[in-house]
């Protein structure tokens, strides 16, 4: 089975996106990419994440082209295929419907700097992609026009799309956004958020170089503080 890793991967961190409440239902996916093959295992169309199993994930370039799997893959699949595209340091990408980052999407606002995590994404700011209908090339043009610097988007009455160097990073900014989120919505029921200066968010981003442990001998740091 071709990328044997990446399918078992992705089957843990969809039950992942479920428990954590990111993904309601059968909304949102997840993708690995592999550049060395230039193919990318991506979730299967429609299939609760508890339901999915390795054989499910489906193995396809980033043309389109099913290389391996008896599954339909995620109507999303031209999505994922723009970011590799586009962000020469992605990995991985996952999609979610997660609440308050829709929100926000709804608002058709983008994520402010209400708390210094925003600075994981490598930007102050998360932009909103005009809306496109769900699983359309249209949409990952839309996408692929919108965000810039950012390894995240939200996705105009839809959700948000976040990558990253590998599968735990693009899962753990999701997570982090949906925080910065929550934070922007509640700071705006009760007041007028205050907003992190791009100097202030400068000095964020620089500390989560030397955020946690000491990156291992031959993996480095990036701008996400991992
Ligand atoms: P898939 O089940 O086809 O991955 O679609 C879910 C989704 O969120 C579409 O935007
Ligand atoms: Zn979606």
């Amino acid at each position: 089975m071709l990328m044997e890793k990446e399918r078992a991967e992705i089957v843990e961190y969809g039950k992942k996106m479920s428990e954590s409440g990111l993904c309601r239902g059968t909304s949102g996916n997840i993708s690995i990419y592999d550049p060395e093959t230039g193919y990318m295992a991506i979730s299967p169309s429609g299939i609760g994440y508890f339901e999915t199993e390795a054989r499910d994930v489906v193995v396809m370039d980033l043309h389109g082209n099913v290389i391996e799997g008896s599954r339909a893959p995620s109507s999303e699949y031209g999505l994922h295929a723009v970011i590799y595209e586009n962000k020469p340091e992605a990995r991985a990408t996952v999609h979610t419907h997660s609440p308050y980052c829709t929100t926000f999407a709804v608002l058709n606002q983008p994520l402010k700097a209400v708390h210094y995590v925003i600075g994981g994404a490598g930007v102050s700011e998360i932009p909103c992609a005009p809306y496109e209908t769900f699983g359309t090339p249209e949409l990952a043009e839309s996408v692929k026009n919108t965000i810039g610097e950012s390894k995240a988007v939200l996705l105009q009455n839809h959700g948000l799309v976040a990558c990253g160097p590998k599968l735990a990073k693009a899962f753990s900014l999701a997570v982090n956004l949906e925080f910065v989120a929550e934070m922007q919505y509640r700071a705006m029921c009760v007041g007028t958020p205050s907003i992190l200066s791009d100097k202030k968010m400068a000095e964020a981003m620089e500390r989560f170089k030397s955020y946690g442990q000491p990156a291992k001998n031959n993996e480095k740091k990036d701008s996400m503080g991992y």
